[in-house]
């Protein structure tokens, strides 16, 4: 049966790890959460190192009852407004009408609903466009029922456009000219998600105070260029099939046959196109709903009822995580958590919430 192992002492170990490179220059780390579907057991471990806050981009993978506060990095639909005013407590946002709404609903509630407005900086998914962001700042300046804590800037969801030295610099002086053109002061500048972290190690980020962190915390590589970050770990999570079938194949094209296993993890299971196989002698040839085709190569040590154990790419674990009838395996480990002990007492001066 295909099992997804998690490992939570090593997500404990990477969210740690990152919140001490974050902070140590001065930057507020926002673990996106929208990978792990909500995990309850996921959320604790944020929560044990001291996260108070965590990113979701759905409303329904909100917990009611957790004292953890949301911030909401999808924008709303108008018809949703009252949702997010109640169940999150800050959200970025990008249509003047949401906004508008969103006031509306907060004043119902007799509540202020903090925002973030996100600019569309060279992604092209999502964001007010540069031109169009003052006058925004004016506007969101005149509602009652809304706080602009600063402004969001976006990488690498859409367009492969890793941020740049020129970028940071020119946000800075964008930063600038909002602030002396409305006169308003930003508290937060959420710079980016994990492909910011690569130019964070080696420059300054100047105005950027806070980074929203979601795929480098749960598998261990910066989204920029795809390379480890090495205080990280990789496989924090695994997934593990078993072999159901062994038998010779003709493969038609080189006119060789082969080994064929079938492993018991499909489509349905997890993004079959994001697995690698750890034992690196096997490849996969093919997938179907339930079912991988792996060549075994030139292993002769496979047996029907092997393990095979499987890397997962962002997607292949966000995919899975969604997938309820996929079973999950949580794992501790004492000697990690005793290394996290360690350094979180010698460090504990350069933790702050
Ligand atoms: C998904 C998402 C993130 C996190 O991105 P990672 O690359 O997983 O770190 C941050 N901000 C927004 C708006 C997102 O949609």
């Amino acid at each position: 049966m295909a099992q997804l192992h998690i490992n939570l002492s090593k997500l404990r170990y990477n969210a740690v790890m990152l919140q001490h490179l974050l902070t140590k220059r001065g930057i507020q780390m926002i673990p996106v959460t929208k990978g792990v579907a909500g995990d309850a057991k996921i959320l604790e471990v944020l929560q044990s190192v001291g996260f108070d806050s965590v990113a979701e981009s759905r409303l329904s993978l909100i917990d009611h009852k957790s004292d953890i506060h949301y911030m909401m990095i999808k924008g709303a639909s108008p018809n949703e407004v009252t949702d997010v005013v109640d169940l999150t407590s800050v959200s970025i946002q990008t249509e003047r009408a949401t906004i508008q709404s969103l006031n509306e609903g907060a004043i119902e509630k007799s509540v202020i609903h903090p925002i973030l407005i996100m600019v569309d900086w060279k992604d092209g998914r999502e964001g007010a466009l540069a031109e169009e962001v003052i006058e925004m700042v004016q506007d969101v300046q005149q509602l009652d029922g809304i706080r602009l804590l600063g402004l969001a800037f976006n990488f690498m969801c859409f367009r492969p456009l890793p941020p740049t030295h020129e970028d940071i610099e020119r946000i800075h002086q964008f930063i600038m000219k909002v602030e002396a053109e409305s006169g308003v002061q930003f508290e937060i500048i959420s710079g980016g998600n994990s492909s910011m972290l690569s130019l964070m190690m080696t420059q300054d980020l100047g105005r950027i105070n806070q980074l929203r962190i979601g795929e480098t915390w749960l598998r261990g590589y910066e989204t920029s260029y795809n390379e480890r970050v090495p205080q990280l770990y990789e496989d924090a999570f695994l997934l593990e099939g078993r072999i159901i079938e062994i038998k010779p194949r003709y493969d038609i094209e080189s006119n060789e046959t082969y080994m064929q296993a079938l492993v018991d993890i499909g489509q349905l299971d997890t993004n079959v196109n994001g697995l690698t196989v750890v034992d690196d002698h096997l490849k996969i040839i093919g997938s179907t709903s339930d079912i991988l085709l792996v060549d075994l190569g030139m292993t002769d040590y496979y047996q029907l009822g092997d393990r095979i154990i499987f890397q997962m790419s962002y997607n292949a674990i966000a995919q899975s995580m969604h997938m309820p009838y996929l079973t999950k395996h949580y794992t501790h480990d004492d000697g990690i958590e005793a290394l996290i002990d360690g350094f979180k007492s010698t460090k504990i001066k350069s933790f702050s919430k």
